[in-house]
C-alpha cells in the first residue's frame, strides 16, 4: 500500500495522516464525489450544442494525444509554443511562469504523462488527470509525481485548449512554488533551492547557512543516497499553500513534504500512470523568517529551521513504520536547535510553573499541530528536549542513534521492540526514560 504526500511542519511542525493515493485510469464516478448518472456516457450528445460554449468532449484517445503533444513541447518546445495550449490571458501568463521554473530546474527526468479522464464532459469541457514526472538530478531516488487536473475545451472542428488547471487532492503533490509563482533557482554542490523571482540577494545571504545546516546532517544522518536537496523557500502564504492542510493551528515555519514516486508509464496509447513505493522528499521554508534571523549573523552549524526539517526528509523511510510523533520531531526539533540557539526558555515553559504535573510524552498529532500554536511549542519543545536529556546523559551519538532507531520501530502498540532498543543503547526502558526525562527535566529547568 503506498503513501501519498504526508508532511511534516518543523520550527513549528506537522506531520499528516497520509491519504489513500486515488488509483490511476479513469476514475469511477464516487471517486470524484458525483454521483453516477451525472457522468453523461459515450452517447452524451452535448456536443452538438450550438451556444457560444459548444464543445465536443474528448475521446481517451484524444487525451492520450494532447498529453503528448505537451510533453514533446515540455521537453523541446518554446514558451510560446507552451502557451498556445492555454486560453484565458491569467492563466497563460501562470503557465508561461510554470514553463520556465519547471525548465529551469535541473531535472533527469520531466515528462507529462496521461492519468485518467475525470469528467468526460462537464458543460465547460473535458476534465483530464494528468502527471508531471520530475527526477530533480541529484536529489530524487525516482521521479516524483505531481498531479493536474486540467479542463479542456475542443470547439467543433479546432485543437483543444486547456482553459483551467489545478490540483487533484491532498495526495498530489500540488501545488509546489512553480505552480504559485515565477521562480528563481539555484544549483549547489548539495542544494536546488527554488525561489520566487526578485529575491536572488536574500537567497545569497542565507546560503552558507543553509548550506552548512545540509553539510551537517548529511553528516550526522547520512545522504540517503541523495547529493543534494530540493529547498523551496517562500513567504509564509506560500508555505500554507504548499503545506495544503487547512487544519493547521501552529504557523509553520516550515515544511517536509513527501511526494508519490511515480511508477510504471501508462502502455502505448492508455491512460493510467502508476505509484511507486519509493517517495521524494521536498523541504519548504519561510524565507522571510530567515532573512529576520540575519540580523543575529549566520550560525556556524547552519538555520536550526534548515536542520529540522532536512532531519524529516533524510529520515523518511518505510511508509508503513509509523513512530510516535515524539519521535519524529522531537528528534528533528532536538537537533535543529541543540547547538547555536538558546532553548533553555522554551524547554522551562514545557514545565508545569508549580511543579505538580510531570511531563508527559505529547502522543497525538492534535498536540503538534491541530490544537493551537502555544499547544504546538510545548509539544515540540518537550519531545526535542528527551533527545537534550539522552545527549546529556549518553553523549550525541547516543541521542542520535536512539532517536534514527526510534523512528524504524514498528511495533508501538506494545512498547516491546522499542524497549529492547532502548535498553541495549541505555539500559533503560521506555517507561524508564520517561520517568527518568521527566525528573531531569525538573531539576534542570524547573
Ligand atoms: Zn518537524
Amino acid at each position: 500500500m503506498a503513501l501519498a504526500a504526508a508532511l511534516t511542519l518543523g520550527g513549528c511542525g506537522t506531520l499528516v495522516e497520509a491519504v489513500p493515493t486515488v488509483p490511476s485510469a479513469t476514475l469511477p464516478p464516487e471517486a470524484v464525489g458525483l454521483p453516477a448518472d451525472a457522468v453523461p456516457g459515450p452517447s452524451a450528445d452535448r456536443a452538438s450544442g450550438t451556444g457560444a460554449g459548444a464543445h465536443e468532449p474528448l475521446e481517451d484517445a484524444d487525451v492520450v494525444d494532447l498529453v503528448a503533444r505537451m510533453d514533446a513541447v515540455l521537453t523541446e518546445g518554446t514558451e510560446d509554443d507552451w502557451a498556445a495550449f492555454f486560453e484565458g490571458e491569467e492563466l497563460v501568463e501562470q503557465q508561461r511562469r510554470w514553463f520556465r521554473a519547471v525548465r529551469e530546474v535541473p531535472m533527469d527526468v520531466r515528462e507529462l504523462l496521461p492519468d485518467a479522464v475525470v469528467e468526460r464532459d462537464t458543460g465547460d469541457g473535458t476534465v483530464v488527470q494528468l502527471v508531471l514526472a520530475h527526477q530533480v538530478t541529484g536529489a530524487d531516488p525516482v521521479p516524483a509525481r505531481e498531479s493536474y487536473r486540467m479542463t479542456v475545451r475542443r470547439a467543433a472542428g479546432q485543437e483543444p485548449l486547456v482553459s483551467a488547471v489545478e490540483g487533484a487532492d491532498r495526495s498530489d503533490g500540488h501545488p509546489q512554488l512553480w505552480d504559485l509563482d515565477a521562480v528563481d533557482v539555484t544549483v549547489t554542490d548539495q542544494l536546488v533551492l527554488l525561489a520566487p523571482a526578485g529575491r536572488r540577494d536574500d537567497v545569497t545571504a542565507l546560503l552558507p547557512g543553509l548550506e552548512s545546516a545540509v553539510a551537517n546532517v548529511f553528516l550526522d544522518f547520512g545522504t540517503g543516497g541523495r547529493q543534494r536537496l530540493v529547498v523551496q523557500l517562500v513567504d509564509e502564504a506560500t508555505l500554507r499553500a504548499i503545506a495544503d492542510d487547512t487544519g493547521l493551528a501552529v504557523d509553520p515555519a516550515g515544511v517536509s513534504i513527501t511526494m508519490q514516486g511515480l511508477g510504471e508509464r501508462p502502455a502505448p496509447g492508455e491512460l493510467g500512470v502508476g505509484v511507486s513505493e519509493e517517495r521524494v522528499d521536498r523541504v519548504v521554508l519561510d524565507l522571510d523568517l530567515l532573512v529576520e534571523e540575519l540580523a543575529f549573523g549566520t550560525p556556524p552549524g547552519g538555520w536550526g529551521l534548515m536542520r529540522h526539517e532536512a532531519v524529516h526528509a533524510v529520515m523518511d523511510g518505510d511508509p508503513d513504520v509509523r513512530p510516535p510523533v515524539w519521535v519524529w520531531e522531537g528528534l528533528a526539533e532536538w537537533y535543529g536547535y541543540r547547538r547555536d540557539y538558546v532553548v533553555d526558555e522554551a524547554y522551562r515553559a514545557a514545565l508545569d510553573p508549580l511543579g505538580e504535573e510531570p511531563l508527559e510524552l505529547p502522543d497525538s498529532f492534535s498536540d503538534y499541530y491541530y490544537d493551537s500554536q502555544e499547544a504546538g511549542e510545548l509539544a515540540y519543545a518537550s519531545s526535542a528536549m528527551v533527545f537534550s536529556f539522552l545527549e546529556q546523559r549518553f553523549g550525541f551519538e547516543t541521542a542520535r542513534d536512539v532517536g534514527v532507531g526510534l523512528t524504524r520501530v514498528d511495533t508501538w502498540r506494545d512498547a516491546a521492540d522499542a524497549d529492547a532498543l532502548l535498553v541495549e543503547r541505555t539500559g533503560l526502558t521506555l517507561e524508564a526514560l520517561e520517568r527518568e526525562w521527566a525528573a531531569w527535566a525538573a531539576a534542570t529547568y524547573g
